[in-house]
């Protein structure tokens, strides 16, 4: 027999538990924002009336959304082109600004021209990617920390998974794989969205070398924060032409939406001529005139990535300087490791009435016993925002006992 809890039930009893949520005063998603930069007004059923908070949720790491040069660009590129690309890639939307688009990629990767292709999400950069590549005779390895659309990429082959960065694991699944499948491919991000810390990308290299395995590495959190030249982690491991494929999102440090990712210019046309992402969707607007600019402020002002640096080694150091566990991370991803979940709530909802909007990250976000405050920094928060956040850590570690959970 059918069950009757079709879809509209189902929608209707979700409802009815986000009421619940909210009427018991429980953290939940309802959160609207104006603009990104380190002070935003939010407005949510957990504050009074629309507050201007400390915002320590976006990605916009360098706040290049609110740059003048980025937003000027960005003008520019409508005026002269429009506001939409009008049909998707392969039939008449692949416009000469996203030629320069994926040029600049490709160079900023140092790669040759056609080793970029860019998508409409770093989301869709991920999964139409896995798709295209891997089918049954294939196997993908993936550390089970990966983003989303990692997983989502995987319903055509087999999949096998590693405990994060758990190198007997890795090998373990490498000599697994070895005789038994035709590609084998090793999937990692290059810095974790939850934990903000970075894949031993070169042990786990060594590993694809020694095995016969391709390595990709999803870097949307490091690409344009960390590194020398802000070409993220895989240039803190030295290992940008040693990667098969490199994959990231425009929407984070370039302040922008879109995601591209960068291999061999072969793999590439393949993705251009038979990702179904690619063929039956439209990609960037012409407002990427501005994430044009963005890109070269990597290389031209980095000025920002050296003040986020110093934002970051700030504020960890004064959450260090509090007890409080912050994890491995070495990005501007820095979680507040609290364990108990209701707790996490606790303090995401005390640190929200002292003017701080931070994300309370719970299960099935991470495990259980897991929960934790994630907040992420940006170049233009001022010390003094830092000293508020700080200081409001101090305030609610007077009333919960956070050192507990080191
Ligand atoms: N990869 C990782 C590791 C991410 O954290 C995200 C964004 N949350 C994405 C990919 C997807 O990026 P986008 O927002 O451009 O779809």
């Amino acid at each position: 027999s059918i069950p009757d809890y079709d879809m509209l039930k189902t929608s209707e009893t979700f409802k009815e538990f986000m009421d619940y949520m909210e009427e018991n005063n429980h953290m939940n998603f309802r959160f609207i924002t104006k603009g990104c930069g380190p002070i935003v007004n939010v407005t949510t059923p957990f504050l009074k009336k629309p507050t201007d908070c400390i915002s320590l949720v976006s990605n916009d790491y360098l706040n290049f959304t609110q740059h003048p040069k980025v937003k000027a660009a960005a003008i520019e590129g409508i005026q002269k082109y429009g506001t939409g690309a009008g049909a998707s890639p392969l039939i008449g939307g692949h416009h000469e600004y996203h030629v320069m688009l994926e040029d600049k990629l490709s160079a900023f990767f140092n790669r040759p021209k056609g080793s970029s292709i860019v998508y409409t999400t770093g989301y869709t950069a991920n999964s139409a990617t896995l798709l295209t590549l891997l089918k049954e005779e294939d196997c993908a390895i993936v550390d089970m920390e990966v983003h989303a659309s990692v997983f989502e990429g995987l319903f055509n082959t087999n999949t096998k998974r590693f405990p994060h960065n758990n190198m007997t694991y890795l090998e373990r699944a490498l000599v697994d794989a070895q005789s038994k499948y035709r590609t084998k491919l090793v999937i990692i991000d290059g810095v974790y969205s939850q934990n903000g810390d970075l894949a031993n990308m070169d042990e786990i290299h060594q590993l694809c070398q020694q095995y016969g395995a391709y390595l990709m590495v999803d870097d949307a959190h490091g690409i344009g924060v960390i590194g020398e030249n802000g070409r993220g982690a895989i240039e803190v491991y030295n290992l940008l032409d040693k990667v098969d494929i490199i994959s990231g999102t425009l929407s984070k440090a370039f302040g922008h939406i879109g995601g591209f990712v960068i291999s061999s210019p072969d793999i590439i046309n393949f993705l251009r001529y038979q990702s179904r992402q690619q063929v039956f969707s439209s990609t960037s607007t012409p407002a990427i005139n501005g994430l044009l600019k963005a890109i070269d402020l990597i290389d031209e002002e980095p000025q920002w990535r050296i003040k986020l640096a110093e934002n970051v080694a700030y504020y960890k150091q004064g959450l260090l300087d509090l007890n409080l566990n912050i994890g491995d991370t070495a990005s501007a991803i820095i979680p507040i490791k609290i364990g108990d979940p209701h707790k996490t709530e606790q303090v995401a909802r005390l640190l929200l009435s002292a003017g701080i909007y931070a994300n309370c990250i719970v299960y099935p976000g991470v495990a259980k016993k897991d929960a934790r405050i994630r907040t992420s920094l940006m170049a233009t928060h001022t010390r003094e925002n830092l000293d508020m956040v700080l200081n409001a850590f101090e305030d609610i570690g007077k009333k919960i006992d956070l050192s507990k959970t080191r």
